[in-house]
C-alpha cells in the first residue's frame, strides 16, 4: 500500500518515525529471540518477567512463547504493532494480518506491568474465541487470563473480572458497568476497575457505535398503547401533513397535518400546555415510527414480535429495544400487542463507557480514515503498521449507473459471470432487504447463496469462513462475520491453489457506504495475506448517499445503452457525495456527543457520591444531622452495622430514583428541544441550562426524600422495610442497546454545564 502515503500523511497518522524506531527495535529482538531458543518454559518466564521494560529483550520472549505455546510465531509487523499498541495508539492493520496475536502480546504487556486489561471484542463469538486461543500464551507468564458473555452468569462475571486480561463484547463490559452503579453493598459489585482497554475493530466501537446507548431498564407496568393516534397517523401523507427532514432523521407536522389530527382527536390544539407534554409526544412517535422507520429496514416482524436492525451492521440485533415510546408505536404500527415497558434506571454511551478507562489503545484494518474520529473524541493517534506480504488485490473504479434498477441487473449479470468460472464471491450490500432480494435474483438461476443476516455470530463465523470456497456466493451486510478469517478454498483451504488460480476471492459493494471507511472493511475482506483478490462498487445515482451526499445538485450524465455511466467527472461527483456525508457524520457524531457528554459527566458525580455513600458511613452521618432525633432513637435498638446499611440503602435509593427521573425528563427534554427552543438561544443551550438545573434539583431532592423516609421506616434487625413503604427496587432488571438516536444537528454554543453540588 506504499501508494497510499499521501492518503496517511494528509490524514496526520504515524508512519515514519515510530515505525522505524520499532523496526530497529523488533530486528534487535531477532537476535535476542535465537538466545532464548535454548531457555526451559520457567526460565523464559523468568527472564521475562525481569526484562519487561527492555523492549527488544521483552519482544524476543514473547516470540519464543507464542511459537511454543499456540505454534504461532510473530511476524516482524506484529512485534512492531505490539510496542505501538504499548504505546497507547490505535494500529491500523490490515485484515487477516494478525491482529488477535498483537492484541493478546501487548495484553501480556500490560499485565506484566501489574495492569489489568480489558480486551474489547464486537461480539460475544469473538470474546470466547479470542480467549480461548491465546490462553496458553498468556498463562504461559503465569497471568490469569477469562472471558465474559451475555451467558455468563453473575458469579462467572465476578471471577472473570478478577484476571489479569479479561475478553469481553463491548456492550457486556457496559451493561456490567451500569449494574454495578446500582448496588447497595460493595461486595456486590461484579467489576474490580481495568487499567487499560484494548478495542478490537476499533473504528467500529470507537466511531459507529460510539453514541449508541447501552440501557439497564427495571420492570415496571406498561405505558399506555395508543391505538387510535396510530391510526390517526396513518392517514396523514408526506410533504401535505408532515415533512421529513433531508436526512431522515426527524419528522415534523405541518401546520395542515396538526389541524387534521386536531380534528379527528377533537382537541383544540396539540400544542396547548394541557397536549404538549402527552398527546403530542405520543403523536410524534407514532409519526416516528410511521414516517421513519421502515419494515425490514429499520426493523422485522418475526413470531409476533418487532425485531431490530442494527444500522451499522444490517442484522437483526437480538436484545435491542428501542426507547419505550418508539417501540410501543412500532408495535402499534404494525397491529402488534404492545409490550410492558420498563423504567430506565440508567444508560451509558459506548463512548462515555470507553471514557472511563485512564488508558486507551485498539486495532482495526481501517484506522487512518478515522485518525479525525479518533483524535477529537479520544485523543487517540493512528499508527500505521505495514503488511507482512504486499498487497495482491485489484481495486476497480466505480461502476456508476443511472438507475438503481440498472445497477442491480448489473451485479446479478456479474455474479453470474463470475460464478461461471468458480470464483468465490462476497457481496456487500446495505441492508437486510437488499440482501434478500439480491439473493433470490441469484436464486432465479439456480445458484446457491449463503445470505448472512444470522442471528448468531457463531452461525456467521462458520458461514463466513467457507466464503473463500469454490462456487461460493455469500451476500452479506456490513459487519457480518467481522472478525473471521476469509482463507482461499474454503476453511480447510483444500482447495487454495485453485481459487488463487480463478483470481481469489471477488468482493462486489452494491454501493458505496456512508463512510469509505466502510468501503475498505468490505474490500479488505480480499486480499489477505498476500492473497490475489479482487474488488469493485456498483455506484447507482438513486443511490441514498448520492442523493443525500449530492443535496439535489442536478448532474447531467450521458449513460450507455445499458446504464453504465464511464465519464470521470461522475466518478469524481460519487466521492465528492461520500465526503460530504463523511463530514455530515462528524458533525453529527460532535453535536450529539455535546448531548451524552453532559449527562454522562453528571453521572461520574452520582457514581463518587455513591462511592462515599458505599464505603463511608456518610449516609447516617447525614442523617443524624437532619434528622438528630431519629437517629438517636434507632441507635438504642438497632445494631450499629445494621443502622449503617439501611441509612445507606435509604440514601441510594432516593439518589438511583432521582438520577432515572432525570434521565428520563432530559431524554423527554432532548426530545422536544426544538419545540421548546426560545429564539435566542440554540436548542443545545437550552438543554444544558436545564440539564443543570434539573441536576441540581435531582439532588437536593434525594436527600429531602430520603430524610423523610428515614424518619417514617421502620427499621430493625433486619435493615430498612423499603417495600412496606411501595418503595422497592425494581426486581427484574433487564438490558439493551438503542439505535440511532436522531437529534437536532444545528450547531450551537457549548455550555460547560457540570457544577459540583456536593462540596
Ligand atoms: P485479523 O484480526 O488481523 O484480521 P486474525 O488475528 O484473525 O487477523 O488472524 C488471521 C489469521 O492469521 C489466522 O488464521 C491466524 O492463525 C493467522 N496468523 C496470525 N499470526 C500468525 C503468525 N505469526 N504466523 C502464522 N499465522 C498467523
Ligand atoms: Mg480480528
Amino acid at each position: 500500500m506504499a501508494g497510499m502515503d499521501w492518503l496517511w500523511n494528509a490524514l496526520g497518522a504515524k508512519k515514519g518515525r515510530n515505525q522505524k524506531q520499532s523496526k530497529k527495535i523488533v530486528a534487535e529482538a531477532t537476535t535476542v529471540a535465537d538466545d532464548l531458543a535454548a531457555l526451559s518454559d520457567a526460565e523464559l518466564a523468568e527472564y521475562t518477567r525481569e526484562n519487561v521494560d527492555v523492549k527488544p529483550a521483552f519482544l524476543a520472549a514473547l516470540s519464543v512463547a507464542s511459537t511454543r505455546t499456540i505454534g504461532l510465531t510473530p511476524f516482524a509487523v506484529q512485534s512492531q504493532a505490539t510496542l505501538r499498541l504499548l504505546d497507547g495508539d490505535v494500529i491500523h492493520m490490515a485484515t487477516g494480518e494478525g491482529k488477535t496475536l498483537v492484541g493478546a502480546m501487548a495484553a501480556t504487556g500490560f499485565a506484566l506491568k501489574g495492569k489489568r486489561v480489558h480486551l474489547i471484542t464486537v461480539n460475544d463469538y469473538l470474546a470466547e474465541r479470542d480467549a480461548t486461543w491465546m490462553r496458553p500464551l498468556v498463562e504461559f507468564f503465569g497471568l490469569s487470563v477469562a472471558f465474559i458473555t451475555e451467558k455468563s452468569t453473575r458469579e462467572e462475571r465476578i471471577a472473570a473480572y478478577k484476571a489479569d486480561i479479561i475478553y469481553g463484547p463491548v456492550n457486556e463490559i457496559g451493561f456490567d458497568v451500569l449494574r454495578d452503579q446500582l448496588i447497595v453493598r460493595r461486595e456486590d459489585a461484579v467489576q474490580h476497575g481495568a487499567d487499560i482497554a484494548i478495542v478490537d475493530e476499533a473504528d467500529s466501537v470507537l466511531v459507529d457505535e460510539a453514541l449508541v446507548p447501552l440501557v439497564l431498564a427495571g420492570s415496571v407496568p406498561g405505558t399506555a398503547p395508543q391505538g387510535h393516534i396510530t391510526d390517526i397517523v396513518r392517514g396523514l401523507k408526506a410533504g401535505k401533513h408532515y415533512t421529513v427532514d433531508a436526512d431522515g432523521r426527524n419528522a415534523f407536522l405541518t401546520d395542515e397535518g396538526a389541524a387534521v389530527v386536531e380534528k379527528a382527536l377533537g382537541i383544540d390544539s396539540l400544542y396547548s400546555e394541557e397536549h404538549v407534554g402527552t398527546t403530542l409526544v405520543h403523536v410524534n412517535l407514532a409519526l416516528h415510527a410511521q414516517a421513519l422507520l421502515q419494515r425490514d429496514v429499520h426493523y422485522i416482524v418475526r413470531d409476533g414480535k418487532v425485531q431490530l436492525i442494527d444500522a451499522s451492521k444490517g442484522r437483526v440485533a437480538d436484545l435491542q429495544r428501542w426507547p419505550d415510546g418508539i417501540q410501543a408505536a412500532v408495535e402499534a404500527k404494525e397491529g402488534l400487542d404492545v409490550t410492558e415497558g420498563g423504567r430506565i434506571l440508567d444508560s451509558m454511551t459506548l463512548q462515555a463507557l470507553i471514557g472511563r478507562y485512564p488508558t486507551v489503545c485498539g486495532m482495526t484494518g481501517t484506522a487512518v480514515e478515522a485518525t479525525d474520529q479518533l483524535r477529537e473524541f479520544y485523543n487517540l493517534r493512528v499508527s500505521v503498521i505495514d503488511r507482512a506480504e504486499p498487497l495482491r488485490r485489484f481495486d476497480e473504479a466505480d461502476r456508476i449507473y443511472a438507475t438503481a434498477e440498472e445497477k442491480m441487473n448489473a451485479v446479478v449479470e456479474d455474479v453470474l459471470e463470475r460464478h461461471a468460472t468458480g470464483q468465490p464471491i462476497l457481496i456487500g450490500t446495505h441492508d437486510v432487504a437488499e440482501s434478500e432480494q439480491l439473493a433470490e435474483a441469484i436464486r432465479e438461476y439456480d445458484i446457491d447463496v449463503n445470505v448472512l443476516n444470522a442471528k448468531n455470530d457463531a452461525e456467521e463465523a462458520t458461514i463466513i469462513a467457507e466464503a473463500g470456497d469454490v462456487g461460493r456466493i455469500t451476500v452479506s451486510t456490513q459487519m457480518a462475520g467481522r472478525g473471521t478469517d476469509i482463507k482461499l478454498g474454503g476453511a480447510d483451504e483444500s482447495e487454495h491453489d485453485k481459487v488463487v488460480e480463478l483470481g481469489g476471492l471477488c468482493v462486489i459493494g452494491t454501493g458505496r457506504y456512508k463512510s469509505s471507511r466502510l468501503d475498505n472493511q468490505l474490500r479488505g475482506r480480499a486480499g489477505r495475506q498476500g492473497d490475489p483478490g479482487y474488488a469493485v462498487f456498483y455506484v447507482s445515482l438513486e443511490d441514498e448517499l448520492i442523493l443525500s451526499g449530492g443535496d439535489g445538485e442536478s448532474v447531467t450524465a450521458h449513460p450507455g445503452p445499458d446504464g453504465l455511466i464511464e465519464e470521470k467527472r461522475i466518478q469524481d461527483f460519487v466521492e465528492h457525495c461520500q465526503r460530504v456525508t463523511e463530514g455530515q457524520l462528524l458533525e453529527i457524531h460532535s453535536q450529539t456527543w455535546k448531548y451524552s457528554k453532559l449527562l454522562a459527566d453528571q453521572r461520574v458525580i452520582i457514581d463518587e457520591r455513591r462511592a462515599t455513600i458505599l464505603d463511608t458511613e456518610k449516609a447516617l452521618e447525614d442523617f443524624r444531622e437532619r434528622a438528630p432525633q431519629r437517629v438517636a432513637e434507632l441507635e438504642g435498638t438497632v445494631d450499629h452495622d445494621v443502622l449503617v446499611q439501611a441509612a445507606r440503602e435509604v440514601m441510594l435509593y432516593h439518589l438511583d430514583m432521582g438520577w432515572s427521573d432525570h434521565l428520563a425528563l432530559m431524554d423527554e427534554v432532548r426530545e422536544s428541544i426544538h419545540l421548546r427552543a426560545i429564539a435566542r438561544e440554540t436548542p443545545l443551550t437550552e438543554f444544558h441550562r436545564i440539564a443543570v438545573r434539573e441536576f441540581k434539583s435531582l439532588v437536593n431532592r434525594a436527600v429531602d426524600e430520603a430524610v423523610e423516609t428515614f424518619t417514617t421506616v421502620l427499621i430493625d434487625a433486619d435493615g430498612a422495610h423499603l417495600d412496606d413503604l411501595g418503595l422497592s427496587r425494581p426486581s427484574a432488571t433487564w438490558t439493551y442497546m438503542v439505535g440511532d438516536n436522531p437529534l437536532e444537528k444545528k450547531t450551537g454554543r457549548f455550555i460547560q454545564g457540570v457544577t459540583d453540588i456536593f462540596r
